[in-house]
């Protein structure tokens, strides 16, 4: 065995990887950790040979954060472009804490200034793409209201926020989440007064537990035809590439690895061989295990690409 590589020419040979496989234009990628300095994202989805990346924006655990410093911006921009990396390949998730749909006022307002927040940071990065999870009624409003709320939150961020998009992802449905059915993100997307800030993310976890059935033979095709009619490609911006814990229709929120939970492999061949799925992020959010980490799991869908 010789001396370890540098990770940077491990980086190196992945880059002329990645470049291989963006010649079937599908962009796939990870959600990859900021330990260390946000711009460590870039070199780390290199490094696992991937094409698109998310990543969170700060802690998880706070409400209100330190602001993103200029340098460590300025560092990840650079890295994007050292890399290869077009902002449209990038999507920033959200914080866990938001519920832009909160019937609790304290939780709306604090919700709504961190989505201000998360898209600030975007465009200080220089992206124009953020993802995150609709919100809940908590079961004490109905959906109708939950929509308007969210709707509301969306529309005062835009006028606070230079031209990012706000990419809504579809739920599992488990508990009071809304989201879960395409015509509730067509409900907020009608709210929405500047359409062209507004888009979807699907996570194929999330649409089977909500009981869009995509293991079924030509699943797939069906769930974008379906999500074609009642929301418009025009919005589907990216990808969450899961597999799933849960049965079909569960509810579930529960990942898991390519291949090994109920949704299966052929949904995710019939996706890398998708037309209408070219050129947005393709994200995978999987737990991994050994041997078949974000690294493996990237390459075994490259493969199925026909
Ligand atoms: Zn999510
Ligand atoms: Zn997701």
């Amino acid at each position: 065995m010789g001396p370890r590589k540098r990770p940077s020419e491990e980086a190196e040979e992945m880059r002329d990887r990645r470049k291989k496989n963006r010649g079937n234009n599908k962009y796939i990628g990870a959600h990859v950790g900021i330990r260390g300095g946000i711009w460590k994202a870039v070199e780390s989805c290199t490094e696992m040979g991937g094409n698109s990346f998310a990543l969170f924006l700060g802690s998880q655990r706070s409400w209100k954060r330190p602001a993103l410093d200029h340098a460590a911006a300025d560092r990840f921009r650079e890295q994007c472009s050292l890399w290869e990396y077009d902002p449209a390949h990038i999507l920033p998730h959200g914080s866990y804490l938001m519920n832009c749909g909160s019937p609790k006022e304290d939780v709306f307002e604090k919700s709504q200034a961190l989505l201000v927040d998360e898209l600030s940071r975007c465009s200080l990065l220089g992206l124009n793409l953020y993802n995150f999870h609709p919100g809940s009624s908590l079961g004490s409003i109905t959906t109708e209201q939950c929509v308007e709320k969210i709707a509301s939150a969306i529309n005062r961020a835009h006028q606070q926020t230079p031209a990012v998009i706000a990419v809504l992802e579809n739920m599992s449905g488990q508990g009071n989440t809304v989201g879960g059915k395409f015509s509730e993100l067509r409900s907020i997307i009608d709210k929405v007064r500047d359409q062209t800030r507004v888009g979807v993310c699907l996570d194929t976890c999330h649409a089977f537990a909500a009981g869009y059935d995509v293991a079924a033979e030509g699943g797939v095709k069906a769930m974008l035809d379906e999500f074609e009619q009642e929301v418009g490609l025009q919005y589907l911006k990216a990808l969450h590439l899961n597999d799933s814990k849960g049965k079909l229709g569960c509810n579930l929120d529960r990942h898991e690895d390519i291949g090994k939970g109920h949704i299966g492999i052929s949904a995710f061949r019939d996706i890398v061989n998708e037309p209408r799925l070219d050129n947005i992020p393709l994200i995978l959010e999987t737990p991994g295990r050994p041997g078949f980490e974000y690294a493996e799991q990237i390459e075994l869908l490259y493969s199925l690409y026909e």
